[in-house]
């Protein structure tokens, strides 16, 4: 049984990896990293473009990622995550369907507005076509499947507009789909027209990601697949006992599909311990957010844009840094269990509070090589880990 082991052996956070390590026993990390197509599967940076009208194409002083630091970061492919938040924008009806359509029309747009820098991808060789040429690949998966607002042939709509995975259920359930965030997820896996679902993406050549499914929706899905099955943002339970994390049967099963697990950075779900102590934190800085909501004019996603950000400085205060060795654990743990052609990245970029102190935006994914190499992998098995993988699992979904 492999072991959380190497957390024992990571530098302390004061003497962690620098971009442009000098590291002189192994290969220069930058040009491994550099020869590398990196993929990462999830980041919310759409939901800023069309709440705060943010232009990624120029670099941003605050967020994780824009085309600047992701060429800085050698980030060749973005899968930008369309999501509605139920809360808002309800579990199905016309506006969760609206604020799907907006965020893939922003991600459109990005592209036919620069196209020296960005390019729309679908398909694996689009991503290594627009990676040889210098530019960037912007992908599209739907996270939780609101806006499919229980009509099948809404599936191939999205499909059409570009979408290329989709996650069935975000942190709310649908009557189709379980999710690992709420109470009625805990017991419910998808139902007949979940399934149509699952096996209209597969004929489609639509990706199905499992990272905010439910246990018992999970495993439904496993039954259901034919195509790989796969998690964009998730980490190993083993190491952080959290029901967005997956446990070792559920790794070993991804694997069997030829899928994977891309390992998520947000502290929550890869930190053991971080979890409770920003729930103490959260208790603490209550009023602060409450005062940042109230203070906020505009939309409720715009009030909620603003209480991330009294949050996101706050934990920097007041949480132990976490570094990106913490990311390679889960990486590192992945292969021992299931071999290295079944882990990925998903970072969750623009969507989380927290970040590891190195790998902090995306110009930092050079430290995620240097860490792989510092921990003995080999350049093929980091250029794997870094996009291949993906790479490998998108041809088998696009496969008919
Ligand atoms: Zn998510």
């Amino acid at each position: 049984m492999p072991q959380n082991s190497n957390a024992d052996n990571a530098p302390p956070a004061a003497s962690a990896p620098k971009v442009n390590s000098d590291l002189k026993s192994v290969d220069d990390p930058r040009s491994v990293h550099q020869r590398a197509i990196l993929i990462d599967m999830h980041a919310d940076t759409v939901q800023r473009m069309i709440d705060e009208g943010t232009d990624i194409n120029a670099r941003l002083a605050d967020g994780h990622l824009d085309a600047p630091r992701m060429k800085e970061g050698g980030l060749d492919a973005q899968f930008f995550s369309i999501w509605v938040e139920p809360q808002y924008f309800g579990v199905g009806g016309k506006s969760a369907i609206e604020r799907a359509d907006k965020q893939i029309a922003a991600v459109r747009a990005l592209a036919e507005q620069h196209p020296e820098t960005w390019e729309l991808a679908t398909t694996a060789a689009d991503v290594r076509r627009i990676a040889a040429a210098g530019r960037l690949a912007a992908l599209m998966g739907l996270e939780g499947g609101y806006a499919i607002d229980e009509r099948l042939e809404n599936v191939e709509k999205y499909y059409r507009l570009g979408v290329r995975y989709l996650s069935p259920a975000w942190s709310v359930s649908l009557s189709w789909a379980g999710s690992s965030g709420d109470e009625v997820g805990q017991t419910r896996g998808l139902n007949e027209f979940g399934r149509a679902v699952v096996a209209e993406m597969n004929r489609l050549g639509i990706m199905v990601d499992v990272s905010h499914v439910s246990d018992q929706t999970f495993w439904d899905i496993i039954e259901t697949s034919t195509k790989p099955v796969i998690a964009t943002h998730s980490g190993v339970r083993s190491i952080v006992n959290v029901p967005r994390n997956l446990t070792d049967d559920q790794l070993r099963a991804l694997a069997r599909t030829g899928g994977l697990c891309a390992v998520v950075f947000y502290p929550r779900f890869i930190e053991p311990g971080w979890q409770e102590a920003q729930r103490k934190v959260d208790a603490e800085i209550a009023p602060l957010v409450a005062e940042a909501s109230r203070k906020a004019t505009g939309t409720p996603a715009q009030k909620k844009l603003a209480r991330d950000r009294v949050r996101e400085r706050e934990y920097a205060k007041r949480l132990p840094p976490v570094s990106v060795a913490r990311v390679v654990d889960h990486i590192d743990y992945i292969v021992r269990l299931v071999g290295v052609d079944h882990v990925g990245v998903g970072s969750d970029f623009d969507g989380i509070q927290a970040v590891p102190h190195d790998l902090s935006t995306a110009a930092e994914f050079p430290n995620l090589t240097t860490e792989l190499l510092r921990r003995g992998y080999t350049e093929t098995d980091i250029h794997k880990i870094l996009g291949g993988n993906m790479l490998r699992v998108m041809e088998a979904v696009e496969r008919k």
